[in-house]
């Protein structure tokens, strides 16, 4: 049945391939800047203090056992992970027009949207969505999946290596009426550039001008800056401005559970006088979706998160730890364009200190990517990407060092 006419040989996914030519690279000083995941200054992966101390709280509970959680999750978690993400004081929680489900990630809250969206909007014909130029790559077989026709705006400008702020808008501008236009809440993976405020404010603008619909992506609250408030600006802001949106959220990075899967995915209703109602509907069918796909989501992650975000002591200690990985971040982006400065290598290079969050954008070319990976055994994804997470002070001036040589 299966001839290789019906089942062609996929390709290797691109990152985890990465990983695995990493791995099998025994030269000493090797370097691995492809991981989406934090290290800490020695190159491990980095259990948060406030983590461990959650776990021992679940771990000493008497009554723990291993039940069904409901369809929804843990409603403990889902109502933390909702004041979160849309600010504790936010008119949507109050007026009852905010509905949260556990997702199996950010990766599950995509889908979950996703679907949703191509169902319920499949007439009369299912709308465009709109990604960013470039994305995460499984934005694209994500939304693939579910049948949603996918477009791009302009993004990255690889000039200035900095917001194609006027592409952006100019194409939203040309945008049909009621696509959905997703978004990287804050720490744009893979560029690192994020807009401003302002320019947040002129994108919510033409959206309500073309009635958009706003999908928000966000990985990474409170990574990316150390302020949770700060990384979820525009999220608050389109609420504030009365958009119906929805919301991928993950606790894959801010809380270092990336193996547990613990996220979220939420509706939220334009403020008036069916909000409430409109939520109702949405959520049914939600609950819905979410059965015929996996029934119920993962407790053990949700229980962590959920033990740290209601208990306020414990929370201001996940601040701290937001603080100790965001700063660590923003460190190796400072050492590194010091040492490029020391180094007089060729180009500019501000973007390095100025694009933000895990991941930033070196603008070095595919060929150049092949080269230090040959030459230096430094290994990043093709698109010049590279993980500031995967550098520390004992290997920051080696790679520095290498991109020099290759960009000379
Ligand atoms: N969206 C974006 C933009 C991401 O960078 C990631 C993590 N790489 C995710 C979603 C989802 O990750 P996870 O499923 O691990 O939460």
């Amino acid at each position: 049945l299966f001839d290789e006419n019906v089942v062609p040989q996929a390709p290797e996914d691109p990152l985890f391939g990465l990983m695995a030519a990493y791995r099998r690279d025994t030269f000493e000083k090797k370097v691995d800047l492809g991981i989406g995941a934090y290290r800490d200054n020695n190159a491990k992966p980095w259990v948060l203090p406030v983590v461990k101390k959650a776990d021992e709280i679940l771990r000493s509970d008497p009554n723990l056992n291993h039940e069904y959680l409901p369809i929804a999750g843990l409603a403990e978690f889902t109502s933390a992970a909702q004041k979160l993400i849309l600010g504790p004081a936010s008119p949507a929680i109050k007026e009852g027009r905010a509905a949260t489900l556990q997702t199996i990630s950010g990766t599950g809250a995509v889908h979950l949207g996703g679907l949703f969206l191509s169902k319920f909007l499949a007439k009369p014909h299912p709308p465009t969505i709109y990604l960013s130029n470039p994305t995460w790559a499984n934005h694209n077989q994500i939304f693939t999946n579910v049948h949603l026709p996918i477009k791009q705006y302009p993004y990255f400008s690889a000039k200035t290596k900095m917001l194609d702020c006027d592409g952006l808008l100019s194409t939203l501008k040309s945008a049909e009426q009621g696509s959905i236009i997703l978004l990287h809440a804050c720490a744009h993976n893979p560029t690192g550039v994020d807009p401003t405020q302002d320019q947040w404010k002129q994108i919510a603008e033409i959206m309500r001008e073309r009635k958009l619909f706003p999908f928000f992506d966000c990985a990474y609250q409170g990574f990316a800056s150390g302020s949770l408030s700060q990384d979820n600006f525009a999220i608050r802001y389109f609420i504030e401005q009365g958009f119906e949106l929805i919301i991928a959220q993950s606790f894959a990075k801010n809380f270092g559970l990336y193996g547990e899967r613990a996220g979220a995915f939420h509706f939220v209703a334009a403020p008036g006088g069916n909000a409430g109602d409109v939520t109702k509907r949405v959520a049914s069918q939600l609950a819905i979706l979410q059965r015929s796909e996996i029934s119920n989501p993962p407790a053990y992650g949700a229980r962590i998160a959920a033990i740290v975000l209601n208990d306020p002591k414990l929370f201001a200690e996940w601040e701290d730890d937001l603080r100790t990985m965001s700063g660590r971040i923003i460190d190796m982006r400072k050492a590194l364009k010091s040492s490029l400065d020391k180094l007089q290598t060729p180009g500019n290079w501000d973007h390095i200190t100025s694009q933000i969050g895990m991941f930033s954008f070196t603008g070095i070319s595919e060929k150049q990517v092949l080269a230090i990976r040959e030459k230096w055994h430094v290994y990043m994804t093709k698109n010049g990407r590279i993980s500031m997470a995967g550098l520390n002070t004992g290997n920051v001036e080696y790679f520095a060092k290498a991109l020099d040589d290759v960009v000379r």
